[in-house]
């Protein structure tokens, strides 16, 4: 951000307070999405200081992996929890255009989150998107797409049925349920780009990578990845 706009952020900030995205009852602290309190309750996942980390390690022989962080690590009754829910189940988009943005500042400065070009958000399946009226991943991508300046592309990578080609299907045969879902609806968009792929949570990974091969499949030049939180499988 502009320091002219962070000054006038932080300005009206004094003037408008912002609630905390776990609670929704204090008011947050400094660029934080979440009040003073909430904050002594998470645990951040600190995987911007070093590029092989939790994150990363999930996709070890999987797929390749440039870079990829989470914000925190998800507990449950935790603020992280509240959050997520909150964004997910009680149409507060918001939520995840803020987590995005505070995220995508750190992400701006951090040196495995570069070069970026777009940020591709894992999509929805249509008839869901339109039950809960946005795609909470994309909430994400939008706030960290507005930070990073760079552009999200959510036509790219698409969920729903498509005739797949023999190549795909067969490279997808192992994820059964998860990869047969996915199509890339514009490959001249990811072709020779950089890419961001972002979710609100990264549990087994199944979906990330499964989206991921079908981006590298259409020429991506690298691919990285962001979530909001990072699950221990048996916890989410
Ligand atoms: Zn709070």
């Amino acid at each position: 951000m502009h320091p002219f706009f962070e000054i006038l952020s932080g300005f009206l900030h004094l003037l408008y307070p912002v609630l905390c995205v776990g609670c929704e009852r204090e008011n947050t602290i400094g660029n934080s999405c979440f009040c003073l309190r909430c904050k002594l309750n998470l645990e951040p996942a600190g995987h911007l200081s070093s590029r092989e980390n939790e994150f990363t390690q999930r996709f070890w022989g999987r797929l390749p992996v440039d870079a990829g962080a989470s914000m925190y690590v998800f507990h449950r009754k935790n603020p992280i929890q509240k959050a997520l829910h909150h964004l997910k189940y009680k149409n507060k988009p918001d939520i995840g255009i803020r987590l995005g943005r505070e995220f995508g500042t750190l992400l701006a400065r951090s040196e495995f989150f570069q070069p970026l070009d777009a940020v591709v958000p894992i999509p929805l399946h249509p008839l869901k998107e339109k039950q809960r009226g946005y795609n909470q991943s994309a909430m994400f991508g939008q706030g960290i797409a507005e930070s990073m300046q760079i552009p999200l592309l959510q036509s790219a990578l698409l969920r729903g049925t498509y005739t797949e080609t023999q190549t795909q299907k067969k490279r997808m045969d192992r994820f059964n349920n998860v990869a047969s879902v996915f199509y890339i609806a514009k490959p001249q968009l990811i072709r020779h780009k950089h890419i961001l792929l972002v979710d609100d949570v990264l549990t087994t990974g199944a979906t990330m990578e499964a989206a991921g091969i079908y981006l590298q499949d259409a020429g991506a030049a690298s691919l990285r990845m962001a979530t909001i939180a990072l699950a221990l499988t048996q916890n989410y």
